[in-house]
Order: C-alpha cells, then sequence, then structure tokens
C-alpha cells in the first residue's frame, strides 16, 4: 500500500501535499495569535528547525484580524485553525490563510458552509477536516458505543460528503487519537476509504520524552505503510521539539530528502574518546545541513569504520587522535583536539557538492 503516492494533490501555499513519497512537516504555534510579535517570532524559530507549515489557533476575532499581518511576515505556508465559527473562517481566507482547517459539518446551516467552500474556492484555499476521537458527533458515539476507528472514518466521510456535494476537493483529512493502536486502525482504515492526502498525528501525546516515543511508536507504524503526506508531532514541549523529532521520523523512513542524519555508537570498554559529548555536538551542527548525508561518530577504531561502513563522512576515536573515515575507507588522521572540526568540514564539504548537483 502506498496510499501518499496515490492520493490526490492539494496545494498549500507553493507546497504540493500528496500524491508523492514525501511527509511535508507540520507544527501548530503555542502563542497568543493576535500577538503578532511573539507569533511570528516563534514561527521562524520553527521554519529555522525545518519546519514547512504551520497552523495558528483562531479563538477569537482578535486572532484572525491577525492573520494578515502574521502572513505578510512569515515564509512558509499559514494554516488557520477554526471551530465552528464561519465567519473566522472567512476572515481567515480573507486574511490569506493557505489553508484552513474546520470540519464542515459543525459550521451549521448549509448557506454557511457554501459561503465558506465559495470564499476558499475563490482564493484555491484548501480544507483540513481534523477528525479527533475525543470529540466524535454524537450520531457516530450512539452507534459505536465508543470511539472507534470506523466511527472515525465515518466521521470524515461525512465531513468529506458535505464539501464534495459543493464540488469541493481541496481536501486533507486527519484521523487523531491519543490512543496508539486507535490511531494506526484508522489511518489504515482511511487509506482504504479516503483519496485525499491524510495528515497524521498522535494527538495529546505527552511531554518531550513520552510524547517522543508515543509518536515514533504510532507514526512511525503508519508511515512505513506508505500512508500520511504530513505529519505534525503533538508534545507538551516548545514546538521547535516537535520538529525535531519530526524530522527524525521521516529520516528513519529515509522520507526527509533534505536532512543529514548522524550514526553514533553506544560506546563500550574499547571507547577511546568523549563520544556522548562529540556526537551531541555533530548532532546539533547537521541540524542545519539540507542535504542527505549520513555522518557518523564512533569511540574507536576497532569495529568503528567497518560498522558504520553507509556513512559518507565519519570519525573514529584512537588514542589522542581521530580517523576520518568514508564509506568504512580512512582518509586521515587528526589530532584529537581538532577532529570536531576537521568532520565538521568535512560534512560542509559534502553538502556543498550536494546543493551543487
Ligand atoms: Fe565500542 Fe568502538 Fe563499537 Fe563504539 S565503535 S561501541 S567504542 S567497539
Amino acid at each position: 500500500m502506498t496510499h501518499r503516492k496515490d492520493t490526490r494533490l492539494v496545494k498549500v501555499g507553493d507546497l504540493t501535499i500528496g500524491g508523492a513519497d514525501q511527509v511535508v512537516i507540520q507544527s501548530m504555534t503555542t502563542t497568543k495569535t493576535h500577538d503578532v510579535e511573539a507569533t511570528v517570532a516563534e514561527i521562524k524559530r520553527l521554519e529555522e528547525a525545518g519546519c514547512q507549515i504551520v497552523r495558528v489557533a483562531c479563538p477569537d476575532d482578535r486572532a484572525a484580524d491577525a492573520i494578515p499581518e502574521i502572513k505578510k511576515r512569515i515564509n512558509i505556508p499559514l494554516v488557520v485553525d477554526i471551530h465552528f465559527d464561519y465567519k473566522k473562517a472567512l476572515k481567515a481566507i480573507e486574511g490569506g490563510a493557505d489553508k484552513i482547517r474546520i470540519n464542515p459539518g459543525n459550521i451549521g446551516k448549509r448557506e454557511k458552509v457554501e459561503e465558506v467552500v465559495k470564499a476558499a474556492k475563490a482564493k484555491g484555499v484548501p480544507i483540513r477536516i481534523g477528525v479527533n476521537a475525543g470529540s466524535l458527533e454524537r450520531h457516530i458515539l450512539e452507534k459505536y458505543g465508543y470511539p472507534t476507528a470506523d466511527g472515525m472514518v465515518e466521521s470524515a466521510l461525512h465531513h468529506i460528503k458535505i464539501l464534495e456535494d459543493l464540488d469541493f476537493h481541496d481536501i486533507i483529512v486527519s484521523l487523531k487519537a491519543s490512543d496508539v493502536k486507535l490511531a494506526i486502525e484508522a489511518y489504515e482504515k482511511a487509506a482504504e476509504a479516503i483519496s485525499y492526502p491524510l495528515h497524521l498525528g498522535i494527538t495529546e501525546s505527552g511531554t518531550l520524552f513520552a510524547g517522543t516515543v508515543k509518536s515514533a511508536a504510532g507514526l512511525g507504524a503508519i508511515l512505513s505503510k506508505g500512508i500520511g503526506s504530513t505529519l505534525r508531532i503533538s508534545l507538551s514541549a516548545d514546538p521547535v521539539e516537535e520538529v525535531k523529532v519530526a524530522r527524525e521520523l521521516l529520516k528513519s523512513y529515509g522520507l526527509a530528502s533534505n536532512a543529514a542524519t548522524l550514526i553514533s555508537c553506544p560506546t563500550c570498554g574499547r571507547i577511546e574518546i568523549d563520544l556522548i559529548a562529540i556526537a551531541n555536538e555533530v548532532e546539533e551542527y547537521i541540524q542545519t545541513i539540507k542535504a542527505p548525508i549520513k555522518v557518523a561518530v564512533l569511540g574507536c577504531a576497532v569495529n568503528g569504520p567497518g560498522e558504520a561502513r553507509e556513512a559518507d563522512i565519519g570519525i573514529a576515536g584512537a588514542r589522542g587522535e581521530g580517523l576520518l573515515f568514508r564509506h568504512g575507507e580512512i582518509i586521515r588522521k587528526v589530532p584529537e583536539d581538532i577532529m570536531v572540526e576537521e568532520l565538521k568540514k568535512e560534512v560542509d564539504k559534502l553538502a556543498e557538492e550536494h546543493y551543487e548537483k
């Protein structure tokens, strides 16, 4: 199953979602949206970390009024999250939102839905339908008794039909649950039933550590099945951490073509260098590299270079020095005090070569 390659294509700003084997990273701001300075500052930090689409909450008119100014000052597509109020949806679309997240079934009277759809069509703004296991419609809960994957897909199809009946097809769908197994099942069923791109998330997954593990367990299972065209890691943490975790997760599945990966050994009694500190420093350094380079940091030269044969460049500790190696072959020895700097230079060189290609 390769759902993400086979979905419809949906434009969000200058990005195309779906129809390809790539997954776009999203995050959401934690600031008050009406506080433009704070919101833009947070979005800039997210952009720098590799966030490709950002969502802001729109709980009141002040937030809706801030959209044009926020939009003017950021570089990535802006999604505006609205609950129920079609007037805020209209304002967000008018204000330059690149996508809105609203469930058409919750807007109310048909005329209101029509108005939102008409405005979205006129501006080429897609709509994300966000199904959440914790807030399924009453008739669905009554039918299934409790939140189930079938109920979540039924809810999604219900909202999709409202938009399709108005000949609107720029749709993205999410089916979030905090329960990992439920989320996996819901996305699997949705991939069978829905041809629109799916936005992935394990909602309310927890703090940085626990939420990372939980999100990786759930989203990893879904991604490995070829499902998901965008994703957000939801953490009770700085949203920049969400982006970092998302990038790392996508790298694990070869779904991030513009990110460097670190290979580092677990250390053992053969260790010759302060590997943990070096690995952390190199990991920090390669965050900004926008090329698919594999960088290895290994504690010793006994097994090191051979164990990391797939690395494009690496360093292995030796007594008082470091051995720089490429694809398992040692290329030169460098003094211990400059080995990390030398490794960084080699990484930069490889990145340049990649950018020039
Ligand atoms: Fe141990 Fe060396 Fe392997 Fe690291 S690379 S785990 S130090 S044998």
